[in-house]
């Protein structure tokens, strides 16, 4: 063991007791921390141990203070971690050789800097937009490892996909239409494939759920008829060579997942058979592994949903199929944190309520949609020190001027007091990289955090801050007259 992990180790126990009790009280979990390490195939799990350091650190080196009161933070080691753990749970499951790209769904934090990190840490790109697709090639992921999903490519970025090189997965058969004339017209090295909806049905949170009967994405294929018609598609297309089902994100359990992609691994092997050779080649089994909001430890692994769909759908391991996954959340969410300090503390009704610089700007779906969406959250104190003290029930607001602008309501941890810093946890995917402009509220600076030689921690910047000349200018500064002038 290094002197940097030894150290992160040694430090941790404070701030985890008190992380602990907050979720306790929140969620009835036990407090357990599920110190894990399964196989080599799960992350290893001291993640709370690293957050401590770096928010101390963070308040040390003046990231994060009275001047700027809210920063994002990302775990490298984490992140690294996550990547390995994903690797390592297909490489176990699936015959030597199979070829295997795991592309990141970029929409969940499209920052170039992860990007980067993660083609690094050999993790490809799944895209859905030509912004995203323009992250992914900023951050120099070739079009060999990328992926383009979208339920509404134009004909420009079918035409740009396929220029490249770039795997796509029609949607719809209006959109396969329009693949067919591009191939017609000039040659392509895409990988091209069909989206389809096993209609499975959804989980837990509907506006997430993208297998139901009625579900905006793929080929619905109970629908009359869909089945035989994406047959005689492939059996018309030589060139369709990849079958792609998502079936949802976050709240979908496990085994509702792994029939999505039964589902799938059948229509496939229908296909082959009735073509009378292995027309398809590869098969991209989407994303979706839902992340536990509730305590440090990552829980399902990749490796837990890696062994059900071995045990579910053996022939899509046996080396016959090339494998495609698009993870998101789970390879990102635990990895970061929200840092924000608290300006005011006060109380109204008998409630003690932190008035912090967190709020519905970096977590829109806790703010609108809490009971989905509960965050855990940190208690530091003003030099960054995990915060001890009884528990008190309390509101965490956001800075944004609309009463429902609360990160955690009626919620147990310690006090906070003006100049603590409340640390919004699990926060690397879908929040503080996505940003909602409410009240003009500036998009926050992202800095990504890692040991240093002398076991402390080292920061390097993610996204810098916006400054009010920006908001300015992206709110239309520049045609002030535009409007008077007519
Ligand atoms: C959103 C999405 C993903 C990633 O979902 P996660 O829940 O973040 O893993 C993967 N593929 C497609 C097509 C998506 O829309």
């Amino acid at each position: 063991m290094n002197r940097a992990s030894q150290y992160v180790r040694t430090s941790a126990r404070a701030g985890r007791g008190c992380l602990a009790g907050c979720m306790a009280a929140h969620t009835g979990d036990t407090g357990s921390t599920g110190e894990t390490t399964d196989a080599a195939t799960d992350a290893p799990t001291d993640g709370g141990a690293r957050r401590d350091e770096a928010v101390r650190a963070a308040v040390e080196q003046g990231l994060v203070g009275p001047a700027t009161p809210i920063i994002g933070l990302l775990d490298v080691t984490g992140i690294r971690a996550a990547a390995a753990a994903l690797h390592a749970a297909f490489d176990a499951v699936a015959a030597p050789g199979t070829p295997v790209l795991h592309a990141f769904a970029v929409k969940a934090t499209p920052l170039v800097p992860v990007l980067r990190l993660l083609h690094k840490e050999g993790i490809g790109a799944e895209v859905a937009s030509p912004g995203e697709l323009a992250l992914a090639r900023a951050a120099g992921v070739p079009p060999s490892r990328t992926v383009l999903d979208s339920p509404a490519k134009t004909p420009a970025e079918l035409r740009e996909a396929l220029a490249l090189g770039i795997a796509v997965n029609a949607d719809n058969p209006q959109e396969l239409a329009r693949i067919d004339a591009l191939v017609q017209s000039a040659a392509t090295r895409s990988p091209l494939g069909l989206r389809v909806n096993p209609q499975v049905g959804g989980g837990s949170i509907e506006a997430l759920s993208t297998a139901t009967a009625t579900s905006k994405f793929g080929v619905a294929l109970r629908d009359e008829g869909a089945r035989e018609w994406v047959v005689r598609a492939y059996l018309d297309r030589p060139w369709l060579t990849r079958l792609h089902a998502h079936s949802g994100s976050q709240g979908m359990p496990l085994e509702l997942m792994a029939r999505g992609v039964a589902e799938t691994y059948g229509l496939a092997e229908e296909i082959n058979a009735r073509a009378g050779r292995r027309q398809i080649d590869t098969i991209d089994i989407g994303g979706g592994l839902p992340v536990n909001f509730t305590a440090d430890a990552q829980t399902p692994t990749f490796g837990e949903y890696a062994r059900l769909l071995a045990s579910s759908v053996p022939g899509l391991f046996d080396g016959r199929y090339g494998l495609v996954t698009e993870f998101g959340r789970s390879l990102l969410a635990k990895h970061g944190v929200v840092l924000a300090r608290v300006e005011y503390a006060k109380t109204a009704g008998g409630r003690a309520i932190a008035v912090t610089h967190a709020g519905v700007q970096v977590a829109a779906r806790t703010v609108y949609a809490p009971a989905s969406w509960p965050l855990r959250v940190g208690a530091y104190d003003a030099k960054g020190r995990p915060k001890a003290g009884p528990d008190v029930v309390q509101d965490v607001a956001g800075p944004a001027c609309f009463a429902g602008d609360l990160l955690a309501e009626g919620r147990s941890l310690p006090l906070l007091e003006q100049g603590d810093y409340a640390a919004v946890l699990d926060t690397g995917a879908y929040y503080f990289a996505h940003h909602y402009a409410y009240n003009s509220l500036a998009r926050p600076g992202i800095y990504g955090f890692g040991p240093d030689a002398e076991g402390g921690v080292r920061f390097a910047t993610v996204r810098t801050p916006q400054t009010l000349e920006e908001i300015v200018a992206e709110s239309g500064g520049r045609h002030a007259e535009g409007l008077a002038g007519l």
